[in-house]
């Protein structure tokens, strides 16, 4: 890969619904992937144009590539980015896909406990924001999935998740409660890349944003 370091792209994207709803987006800007990631085991897949790479990788990991300039871009969602915190990197474009809420959720019918309230969750850093902007003192216990399963329980009062159609959640008799934020996937762009590569990368973001700007 050092070889299309300098002059070429590498650009990161998870697979699934990341890699389905950015590829159309990557082709009005002359790129398409020769594999299909669902088929292929490989973790670096070449596209039709030989100065750029797809690396495929975990949603999670998406941003700490960019950061170290491993890949020059990367499509990750808001929830992700905001975790991250956004070192080294630009996030120059809203693609609006993969559109979802993060959210409070917990039982409709149960009273909250006045003092420390026990919130189950993956995204711990939005989640401690949130509460100390509203000053509520929380207790945070970090899980890596199935948080719905947290107030059932007892592990936890409430969750804070992303929540699409909220059928995960009714499903698990919980309910959205408080909306923190609107999530839909961005772009990013390393922060050395964007200053050494600018025109590579400006006519790429140009293009990716008419398709963009096209679908709305
Ligand atoms: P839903 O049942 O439609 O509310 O979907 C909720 C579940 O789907 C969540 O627990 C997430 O795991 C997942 N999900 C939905 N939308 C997204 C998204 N945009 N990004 C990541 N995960 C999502």
């Amino acid at each position: 890969m050092n070889k299309h370091k300098t002059s070429g792209l590498t650009i990161a994207l998870s697979k699934g619904r990341i890699f389905e709803e950015t590829m159309p987006l990557l082709k009005a800007a002359g790129i398409e992937a020769v594999d299909d990631p669902e088929t292929s085991r490989k973790l670096i897949l070449d596209t039709n144009r030989d100065d750029v790479k797809l690396v495929i990788i975990r949603a999670t990991d998406v941003p700490t590539y960019v950061q170290y300039g491993a890949a020059d871009l990367g499509v990750t969602g808001k929830d992700i980015l905001m975790e991250h915190g956004g070192e080294g990197l630009y996030e120059l474009l809203d693609l609006n896909i993969a559109r979802c809420k993060l959210m409070t959720a917990g039982f409709a019918d149960k009273a909250l406990p006045e003092g420390n309230l026990k919130v189950a969750t993956k995204f711990v850093n939005c989640t401690q924001n949130y509460f100390a902007k509203q000053g509520r003192q929380v207790e945070i216990i970090k899980l890596y999935g199935s948080m719905e399963l947290a107030p059932i329980v007892g592990l936890a009062d409430i969750i804070v998740d992303v929540v699409q159609t909220g059928s995960t959640l009714k499903a698990n008799g919980l309910v959205p409660l408080e909306h923190i934020a609107t999530i839909s996937s961005r772009m990013i762009v390393n922060k050395a890349s964007m200053k050494m590569k600018h025109e590579q990368l400006k006519l790429l973001l140009d293009q990716v944003s008419s398709a963009v700007d096209l679908r709305r």
